[in-house]
């Protein structure tokens, strides 16, 4: 008998056929790969702002800022408008200007290499570790010349960079360690949570990071010197500070602008939303490793699939969970199975295109060929659904549809 559903598998099993293929789909409903979770504590806290007499650069500001130093052991934390804003604020604080270069990883938001152009500064490309993904010290020692004022380090996925090495090697060259932590808040390093042990870290409160403030950003660091900074360059340059003014004061009006810096800052409504949704950060972290440790624990078996490798010293929260493919062992490429996983209605993304892929980019200079890991990395990845309202039926449905193509279309 035909049956349009079924096929028969290795030692005579009947399995199912991907929807793909004429099978059914694992879902009726599309699953995206991230989606955030408000509650009703999170609205009251917005719509109590939006009643209150600050809508911006109100007391929720020092809250959140207080908040976030509390939650990390940070000394101090400048909120702003978005995680990029973040980056460019440290890249100016860190003293990046015309004619430095920044090292930073091609596998991540363009963001990460978009805030050293800001400053009139070159961005180079240091390849990743090919298991954890993340930016290889080693790759960064090579690059670094007289010119290279700051390391941008991308936490990806979650999993925190190494840490001590990129410190230990900012120190003897003299750079700043910028960690680019968009993707890491809930993470530790070494027992001690991310964003009180690099020279500045950034948060990105973007939707689809793991913590919102529909936008939002921030900068840690433990420097004063670093912390007075960011103040200055988070809004316009100005001060009211006394002890940095070149001019005597001329009344209780009187304000300097002693920099150039920039309208980045956050609003009270965001920064409401974002100290509501801190609450909560246990809970999204307990359910982003059980999901993370199902995912792993069913893709290990299975054939041509590769799992993101973890590094002991990083206890992850992870913002993204990677599904590699190993070409050599499936007939099928990731387009293939990222299309195959859209016709089970779960829908997927990439992260990243390598930065210098970009036209923008090319149009600089940079070449295919710069980082091998890199590219072979994006050629094989698809993100997987993972955010904190997934149902365990969501997840025992990603899980059945990726098993469903890995098994169907293995060599
Ligand atoms: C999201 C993200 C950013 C930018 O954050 P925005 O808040 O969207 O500006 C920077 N770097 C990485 C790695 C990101 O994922």
């Amino acid at each position: 008998m035909h049956v349009p559903n079924q096929y028969i598998g290795e030692e005579g099993i009947v399995m199912e056929k991907p929807a793909i293929e004429g099978g059914t789909p694992v879902r009726e409903s599309k699953i995206f790969y991230g989606h955030q979770y408000i509650d009703e504590a999170d609205i009251q806290a917005v719509v109590d702002v939006l009643k209150s007499d600050y809508l911006t650069c109100g007391p929720k500001i020092n809250e959140l800022e207080k908040k976030l130093c509390e939650i990390t052991g940070a000394k101090y934390a400048v909120v702003c408008s978005n995680g990029t804003a973040a980056l460019h604020i440290a890249c100016l604080a860190a003293g990046v200007g015309e004619g430095d270069e920044v090292i930073t990883t091609p596998i991540t938001f363009a963001a990460s290499a978009n805030c050293a152009l800001y400053c009139g500064a070159r961005p180079v490309f240091a390849d990743i570790n090919p298991k954890t993904y993340n930016i290889d010290p080693a790759s960064v020692r090579e690059r670094v010349t007289e010119k290279t004022k700051a390391v941008v380090a991308v936490d990806y996925t979650g999993q925190s960079v190494e840490l001590d090495e990129l410190l230990a090697l900012c120190r003897e060259k003299n750079m700043v360690l910028i960690e680019d932590g968009a993707h890491v808040i809930g993470t530790r390093y070494k027992g001690k949570a991310n964003g009180s042990i690099a020279d500045m870290t950034t948060f990105s409160f973007h939707p689809v990071k793991t913590v919102t403030g529909g936008e939002g950003g921030a900068v840690l660091t433990n420097s004063e010197e670093l912390y007075r900074k960011l103040l200055l360059y988070r809004s316009h340059g100005i001060t009211r500070e006394e002890s940095l003014m070149e001019h005597t004061s001329d009344g209780p009006w009187y304000y300097e602008q002693i920099a150039l810096g920039y309208n980045y800052r956050m609003t009270d409504m965001q920064a409401a939303l974002i100290i509501s949704q801190l609450d909560k950060l246990e809970m999204f972290r307990q359910r982003r490793k059980e999901i993370v440790a199902r995912y792993n624990e069913a893709f290990y078996k299975l054939p041509g699939i590769v799992v993101q490798e973890e590094i002991p010293d990083s206890d992850t929260t992870r913002h993204l969970y990677i599904l590699r493919i190993n070409p050599e062992k499936l007939t099928i490429n990731r387009r293939q199975f990222f299309d195959a996983l859209g016709a089970e209605n779960v829908c997927c993304n990439v992260h990243y295109i390598p930065t210098y892929y970009f036209p923008y980019y090319e149009k600089m200079g940079y070449q295919k060929g710069i980082c091998p890991n890199a590219e072979k990395l994006y050629d094989e990845i698809i993100s997987l659904p993972l955010y904190y309202a997934m149902t365990d039926e969501d997840v025992e449905s990603v899980i059945k549809a990726v098993s469903k193509i890995a098994q169907y279309y293995a060599k």
